[in-house]
């Protein structure tokens, strides 16, 4: 276990890292029930990208409220930022050493609905 998560897209071109969160989000809304990404939350000054900022490509759906960032080669989804303010997750699957995320408490979010957690 470490505090500090190393983590990496599958082809290298993209390197971030991120305190341990105290959670990662499982979220079912119509872009992450697809993505399936584990999403974790850092204040800005505990995550930061190694390698590969401002290369991603992100996409934003209907609201535009955020965009989800992928690879240009390997395709891995690898955050989301905000379009309008500084908010952003990284997706947490992307750990170098799994190991790393166990442990952590994963709640269900309702991003489809509710808003809130399911369990
Ligand atoms: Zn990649």
């Amino acid at each position: 276990m470490s505090d500090i998560i190393s983590c990496t897209c599958l082809c290298g071109a993209v390197r971030f890292e991120i305190a341990r969160p105290e959670k990662l989000n499982d979220c079912n809304c119509s872009a992450c029930r697809r993505y399936s990404p584990l999403w974790g939350y850092s204040p800005p000054a505990e995550a930061r990208f190694l390698q590969g900022e401002g290369t991603t490509i992100g996409y934003a759906r209907g609201e535009k409220s955020l965009a989800f960032h992928h690879c240009p080669t390997c395709g891995c989804l690898t955050h989301w930022q905000g379009l309008t303010d500084g908010n952003r997750a990284f997706n947490l699957r992307l750990a170098d050493n799994p190991a790393d995320i166990e442990g952590i408490r994963i709640r269900r979010f309702d991003g489809a609905d509710s808003w809130t957690f399911l369990d």
